[in-house]
């Protein structure tokens, strides 16, 4: 490793070219020089180990005598994957525990370890599952595996998936939101011994984790839910009802009278008539361990704020925090409480607009209600990030692209972001029947690109196509795209036709820097049923783009309809994202990238003048926690949930 180390070090500092494919042969020749058959030099320690020689043995770091712009090259080389930091943050995902849907999507995967919809071989639910689902451990075992990878985590976004979060108690979603700030809070030392502490905690409990105990657990009742005797919320108390999880729910809850943990909104009556009678405290087992200090307790609603407060100045700040729920389940009222917990973004499983195609997939909405939700959340300031299918069931490739075209289209809806899945067949799922039946089979693979690239090619320059797979492992697809390239294919296809593609994901400078002087601030306007969107982007000359914000000046108060509270008052415009692209930069740091060149300000400074010269008079930010010190220094006062300038 040392030899190996030095000679990257050496390359580096004489300037020779070094990429990845240099680096991999590099590792082979080391690997090869052992002669004796073992992997000496594995690539993916080569930074860790690096970072803990620059970190914690002064004598041996000043023998390497590495320079500044050695360092940043060598860790630059050295990192693995680095469009993980490449949208200027460090994201985090992080799963809610196991929960039911009030919704019975045909094709949703029913994986009962699983909150419902998630596969268990899916990364980010492997990580969540070693972790007994524990937003704390979820977030600290994340953030040394980044910073292991040589990513700078001290600007976070967080992004919390499971199923529908809307069907979470408020006592769970504060906990859960408490805990992820309380992690990000807390210094290097104290994360460390909090998770030491929390594991203490699962241990004592003898909560499931590891695979094997946990499918010797769930086998039998996956096996009925796979042979459909049971839905996954029929299924879900046979699993959850244990005494072990209740202790855990119930501590959470803040309850101490044994009832059933409720969740926020009616599941349906058949999965609540199946949950076990609760039996009194006294006669269940595992309380011993909530005498243990790593135990859970529940947050409330001024501890959050507290929460809040303390990582306006921490070290690791958030800059974002998304969840995901259904467009039925978006109201002012869970809006206000999203808002509250501290979110952003909001992902919303839409995946059809049609409204025939969305009866027969098991999806109790319509395009209305549909249009109203992403109404909703945009007043509210909040990003929207919805989830759109390819191939459901009573689809075609024709009315696919038709359905996908009304999206970005028609001004009820126009999302900022899109995940465009493929509908891919899992064992689990109802649809398989319909398979079975010879009523679904999925398009062949030069149908969904075609698809795929028509979708692709429409979008206009202001939504960004966040995916195109779902991290969906291929052993557990039956039927359906197993390609984990897919996007690379629907782009090579267009680079093939020639086309022109505008969406924000393919022209971002993503890992490059950005020569500022070369930018061009550029407005694109558009309008929803609700308000006038104005784009603001700064690119490049090759029509790249190194950042943008969106701007809405509402034009249409839904209280007339709600009679409810909204944010935007009549007369106030609303920044509902300023994003700047490039490598993260440490906070009060110079960076390579794009960060702190004041772009960011630039763009906030073009927003107070297009909204002032539209005759509005004060402009509301939805900022993130971590995000308000810098809007401060920006003339924003708080305001709310919100924070805002004048603009007289
Ligand atoms: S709403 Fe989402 S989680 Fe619920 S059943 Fe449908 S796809 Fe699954």
């Amino acid at each position: 490793m040392e030899d190996a180390l030095r000679e990257i070090i050496d390359a580096v500092r004489a300037g020779t070219p070094v990429d990845a494919v240099w680096l991999d042969k590099l590792v082979r020749r080391h690997n090869r020089a052992a002669h004796d058959g073992t992997r000496r030099v594995a690539k993916r320690r080569l930074l860790p180990y690096y970072l803990a020689v620059r970190a914690n043995e002064p004598e041996h770091w000043a023998a390497w005598n590495v320079d500044e712009a050695t360092d940043r090259a060598v860790v630059r080389l050295l990192q693995a994957k680095p469009r993980r930091t490449a949208s200027g943050v460090a994201t985090i995902t992080v799963i809610t525990k196991p929960w039911r849907c009030s919704s019975q999507c045909i094709y949703c995967p029913n994986d009962i370890r699983m909150p419902k919809s998630y596969l268990a071989d899916e990364p980010a639910c492997q990580r969540a599952e070693r972790c007994w689902f524990d937003p704390f451990l979820q977030v600290a075992a994340r953030l040394r595996a980044l910073t292991d990878m040589g990513h700078v985590t001290d600007k976070v976004e967080l992004i919390v998936l499971g199923g529908t979060w809307s069907d979470y108690s408020p006592a769970y979603q504060r906990w859960f939101i408490g805990e992820l700030f309380r992690a990000l809070n807390a210094n290097d030392d104290e994360r460390a011994r909090e998770a030491e502490k929390r594991r203490a905690f699962y241990e004592a409990l003898a909560l499931p984790r590891e695979r094997d105990d946990l499918a010797a657990t769930v086998a039998p009742v996956q096996k009925r839910i796979d042979a459909g005797e049971l839905t996954y919320n029929q299924a879900w108390p046979l699993v959850y009802e244990s005494d072990a999880h209740r202790v855990v729910a119930e501590a959470i809850e803040g309850r101490s009278d044994g009832a059933a943990p409720r969740p926020a909104t009616a599941l349906d009556a058949e999965a609540l008539a199946l949950e076990s009678t609760p039996r009194p405290a006294a006669e269940r087992t595992g309380h011993d361990a909530l005498s243990l200090e790593g135990a859970p307790t529940p947050i409330s609603s001024a501890a959050i704020e507290r929460l809040h407060r303390a990582n306006e100045t921490a070290g690791k700040r958030v800059v974002g925090l998304v969840v995901e729920t259904r467009p039925d389940l978006i109201t002012v009222e869970s809006c206000q409480e999203m808002r509250a917990l501290g979110c952003t973004k909001v992902q919303l499983g839409i995946q059809s607009l049609d409204n025939q195609r969305l009866t027969a997939n098991g999806r109790a909405i319509d395009d209305e209600r549909i249009a109203e939700a992403l109404a909703l959340l945009r007043l509210f300031g909040f990003k929207s990030h919805v989830h759109f299918m390819a191939n459901l069931l009573g689809a075609t490739p024709e009315a696919d692209v038709a359905d996908y075209r009304r999206l970005i289209t028609d001004p009820a809806f126009l999302p900022d972001e899109v995940k465009l899945y493929p509908c891919a067949l899992v064992a689990s799922a109802q649809l398989t029947e319909a398979y079975e039946a010879g009523t679904w089979r999925p398009y062949s693979e030069e149908e969904l690109v075609a698809v795929l690239a028509a979708d692709v090619e429409a979008t206009p320059p202001y939504t960004r196509i966040s995916r195109m797979i779902r991290d969906i492992s291929a052993t557990d697809i039956l039927v359906g795209n197993k390609k984990t390239n897919l996007r690379q294919i629907v782009e090579g296809h267009l680079e093939a036709e020639n086309a022109s593609v505008q969406e924000i994901r393919h022209r971002e400078i993503a890992v490059d820097g950005a020569d500022a002087a070369s930018l061009t601030l550029e407005t694109v306007p558009y309008r929803t049923t609700v308000s006038e969107e104005r784009f603001l982007q700064w690119v490049t000359p090759e029509g790249r783009i190194a950042g943008f914000l969106r701007l809405s000046l509402p034009t249409m108060n839904l209280s007339a309809i709600e009679g409810a509270f909204l944010p935007a008052q009549p007369g106030e415009a609303m920044i509902r994202e300023v994003h700047i692209y490039g490598k993260v930069a440490a906070l009060h740091q110079t960076s390579e990238g794009t960060q702190h060149l004041g772009l960011g300000r630039a763009l906030v400074e073009e927003a107070c003048r297009q909204a002032a010269d539209a005759g509005y008079d004060a402009l509301n930010v939805i900022s993130a926690v971590g995000t308000r010190d810098y809007y401060r220094n920006l003339g924003f006062a708080d305001h709310g949930l919100y924070q805002q300038r004048g603009l007289q």
